[in-house]
């Protein structure tokens, strides 16, 4: 392995493939060097071009190098870089008080992070803060951020490098129906079971029970999801004991999911959440998150309400123009539309092959189950040969799941239809390819 002494950083510029960067943590063992962007493609140092079906991470909500978004940073870029939440700037005020609205969260109060991570903190602030309780309910698979905390409520073994927490935090069904005897239940009887897991949780807790926490289509866990209604059956024994809820969008707001601005619209009678947190999307790649809450609920931690980095001028001139753009184009709607062309298109390829178990998801978050080729034991390195062959097709996805073994397709939400065939047929490609090399 090369060490920093032996290389430069132009070395590594130009021989990018075959030297790594060593001195940098990084997720994958080769990874590619993004140079810039264009509508829902990327391309590499190399000049190679990539259909982004990941859309950065769920954080390119609208689209690539998006012109309104470039020019309201530049705009803001070049009068004033930094305010942090001690002061005020327009573009923070303007995007707070329609993120309220949207929110549907009455008397709703919103507070800026810099990051998903930092989003998920705050709201455990609020909650163990307003309650006087370190105990939270959180789904199992879950994954909520990597700070110390966050890592605390999740409850996915392969993103959890620790097993300390400052919390105590009681981890309940409900977000994953794919494999195991929950998977074979009826809707009512799979939200029976886990209303009786929560129950059977809320009568282990050692007293007050500060929140529940959950995705409502669990993103690094697979795209996967209970059933609807799920989370307005849980709401109700919640309610009973005063339990905070707390919706982590991070990746499914902003109309991702196609049918409804939130995901836990999904859930009908459930809403409005107590708490909601937000980031990725918002920003179209800038670092953006952020917490709504009932104003009961934020004013529990005012002492402390500074981000130095939170709703900075810049990022929220940025995600202001961006979340014009997406409104005014609906791009929700055309999720909905490009989304279930796309799942349909999945589905039948998927039908073909014994390798997928399932295609899942809505709007513009599907996710394709794989399995070893006829069994139903959840394939991780099937998923990491199907993207490692996509990216060779030209197509860039990601992967999740308990197992890893779920591919994850999110790209912007202004796909077109000529785009989604382009990927599904890269993709139909790259399952092939790998069903075959391992059958
Ligand atoms: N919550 C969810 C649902 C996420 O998927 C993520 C990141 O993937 C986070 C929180 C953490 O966000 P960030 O990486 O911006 O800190």
């Amino acid at each position: 392995m090369a060490t920093s002494t032996e290389h430069t950083h132009a070395d590594l510029h130009l021989r990018h493939r075959a030297v790594l960067p060593d001195w940098l943590a990084t997720y994958y063992t080769s990874p590619i060097e993004l140079t810039h962007g264009e509508g829902r493609h990327v391309w590499d140092a190399e000049g190679t071009r990539y259909l982004d079906f990941f859309g950065g991470i769920l954080t390119t909500m609208t689209a690539h190098a998006l012109p309104e978004v470039t020019a309201a940073v530049s705009e803001q870029a070049g009068k004033l870089l930094h305010s942090s939440t001690l002061y005020l700037s327009h573009h923070a005020v303007e995007l707070a008080e329609r993120i309220a609205r949207l929110s549907g969260i009455p008397d709703a109060r919103v507070f800026f992070t810099t990051s998903g991570t930092e989003a998920n903190d705050t709201a455990l602030l609020l909650a163990t803060n307003y309650r006087r309780s370190n105990q939270i309910l959180a789904l199992r698979n879950s994954y909520h951020g990597r700070s110390f905390t966050s890592i605390g409520i999740t409850g996915n073994s392969a993103w959890s490098p620790t097993s300390l927490s400052p919390l105590q935090t009681l981890y309940v069904h409900g977000g994953v129906r794919t494999r195991g005897p929950y998977a074979y239940l009826s809707d009512a009887a799979f939200t029976a079971a886990c209303v009786e897991d929560l129950e059977d949780m809320l009568g282990q807790a050692n007293g007050t029970v500060a929140a529940f926490i959950a995705e409502p289509v669990q993103g690094v866990g697979g795209f996967t999801s209970g059933p609807d209604g799920l989370l307005a059956a849980f709401k109700r024994v919640l309610d009973r004991h005063g339990i905070l809820w707390i919706t982590d969008e991070v990746q499914t707001g902003w109309g991702r999911t196609g049918d409804n601005f939130w995901g836990w619209q999904a859930h009908g009678q459930a809403g409005p959440p107590d708490v909601l947190t937000f980031a990725k999307g918002i920003g179209n790649g800038l670092s953006m998150g952020g917490v709504v809450a009932r104003a009961e609920v934020m004013n529990s931690m005012n002492a402390n309400s500074i981000s130095t980095f939170g709703g900075s001028p810049v990022t929220a001139a940025g995600a202001l123009a961006n979340l014009t753009y997406l409104i005014d184009h609906d791009l929700p709607g055309n999720a909905r539309r490009v989304g279930g062309l796309l799942r349909s298109r999945l589905e039948a390829i998927g039908a073909g092959l014994s390798m997928v178990r399932e295609v899942r998801g809505r709007g513009l978050m599907l996710g394709i189950e794989l399995v070893d080729p006829g069994t139903d034991t959840p394939s991780g390195s099937a998923a990491g040969l199907v993207q490692e062959a996509a990216r060779e097709q030209g197509v860039l996805i990601g992967k999740g799941g308990r197992a890893g073994n779920a591919l994850r397709i999110a790209p912007p939400l202004s796909l077109t239809v000529a785009e989604a065939e382009e990927g599904a047929a890269a993709l139909e490609m790259a399952l092939k390819q790998v069903q075959s090399a391992l059958e």
